[in-house]
C-alpha cells in the first residue's frame, strides 16, 4: 500500500464513475492516491467491483460504494455512507455520462424526448445531485470536478445529444461554482480529448475523432488518461485554490486549430 504522503495527504477524494481500469475515473483515482488522498470509489454495476477494489487497495482507509445515479435513494445513501465513514470529504470527481446508443447514431435532429432526458439526467443532473449530498461534507472547503468534451462547443459527427449535455454540464459547473464559493468549494470541468474507454467505444464516430486529434493536434499522438488525471490531482490540491467555474481543456492543443 502507498504511504500517505504528498500534496493530498490526509484528504478524502470521492471518485464517481469507475467501470474498469480503462476508465478516466480509474486513472484519476490512481493520481489522487499517488498524491496521498484516501479514496471513496463509486461504481454502478457489480462487474466493476474487481477494478474498484484494486484502487481501494492503494491507500489504507479507502472503500468502494455502489451508486446508480439514476436513483435518488442511491445518492442519498452514498452521502450518508460517506458521512459515516469519513465525516469530511475534500474532493469529488464526477466521471459519469450516458446516452442511449440509438441517440449516438444518425442525425442530431432525430433526438428523442426520452433520449434527451436520459442523457441530461445521467450526465448532468447527477453532478448537481451528488454536489447536494457531498458538498455539506466539505467542511474544510473542497474541489469538485467533472469530465467534459469539446463536443460541448463544436459539432462532432454522431456525438449528438451528448454534445448538448456536455454544454449543459459546463454551464452547471459555473452555477455550482457561484453557489459553493462561499464555502470555499471550487467546481471545475476537465475537457479531455478522445481516450479509448468503454463509453468511448459506444460512440460510432469515436475512432475518427481520436485519429484526427492524434494526427492534427499541436502535440501529436494519442492523449492518455494519465495526462488528464494529473490535472485532476492539481485541481484537487491547494495549488489550484484560485481556479473555479472553469473548463480546463486537456487535448494536446487540438481545440486551438481552425482547420
Ligand atoms: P467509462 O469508463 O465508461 O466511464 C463512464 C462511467 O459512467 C462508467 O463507470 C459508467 O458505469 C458510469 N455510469 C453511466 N451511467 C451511470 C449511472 N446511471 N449511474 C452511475 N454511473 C453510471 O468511460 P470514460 O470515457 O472514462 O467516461 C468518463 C467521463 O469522461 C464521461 O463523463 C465521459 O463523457 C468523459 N469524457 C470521455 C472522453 C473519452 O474520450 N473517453 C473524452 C472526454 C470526456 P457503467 O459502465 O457501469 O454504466
Amino acid at each position: 500500500m502507498a504511504e500517505q504522503s504528498g500534496p493530498l495527504a490526509g484528504k478524502v477524494a470521492v471518485v464517481m464513475g469507475v467501470a474498469n481500469q480503462w476508465s478516466i475515473g480509474y486513472a484519476i483515482a490512481e493520481s489522487l492516491a499517488n498524491a496521498g488522498a484516501k479514496l471513496a470509489i463509486t461504481y454502478r454495476a457489480e462487474r466493476s467491483l474487481r477494478d474498484a477494489t484494486k484502487l481501494v487497495e492503494l491507500v489504507p482507509g479507502s472503500k468502494a460504494f455502489q451508486c446508480d445515479v439514476d436513483s435518488d435513494d442511491d445518492i442519498d445513501k452514498l452521502g450518508d455512507d460517506l458521512k459515516a465513514e469519513y465525516g469530511v470529504v475534500d474532493t469529488l470527481v464526477h466521471s459519469i455520462a450516458f446516452a442511449p446508443p440509438a441517440e449516438l447514431r444518425g442525425r442530431f435532429i432525430e433526438t428523442t424526448r426520452e433520449g434527451f432526458i436520459t442523457a441530461h439526467a445521467v450526465s448532468v443532473y447527477s453532478l448537481i445531485a451528488a454536489a447536494q449530498r457531498i458538498s455539506p461534507l466539505m467542511t474544510n472547503g473542497g474541489s469538485i470536478m467533472t469530465l467534459s468534451y469539446l463536443g460541448a462547443d463544436r459539432v462532432f459527427p454522431q456525438y449528438n445529444v451528448m454534445g448538448v449535455a456536455k454544454a449543459a454540464l459546463e454551464s452547471t459547473v459555473r452555477y455550482l461554482a457561484a453557489d459553493l464559493g462561499d464555502a470555499r468549494i471550487r467546481v471545475n470541468a476537465l475537457s479531455a480529448g478522445p481516450i479509448k474507454t468503454k463509453s468511448a467505444r459506444g460512440i460510432p464516430g469515436f475512432s475518427t475523432m481520436k485519429d484526427a486529434a492524434a494526427d492534427k493536434s499541436p502535440i501529436k499522438g494519442e492523449l492518455t488518461a494519465k495526462q488528464v488525471a494529473d490535472v485532476a490531482a492539481f485541481l484537487a490540491s491547494d495549488a489550484a485554490s484560485g481556479i473555479t467555474g472553469e473548463t480546463i481543456i486537456i487535448d494536446n492543443g487540438f481545440h486551438v486549430l481552425g482547420i
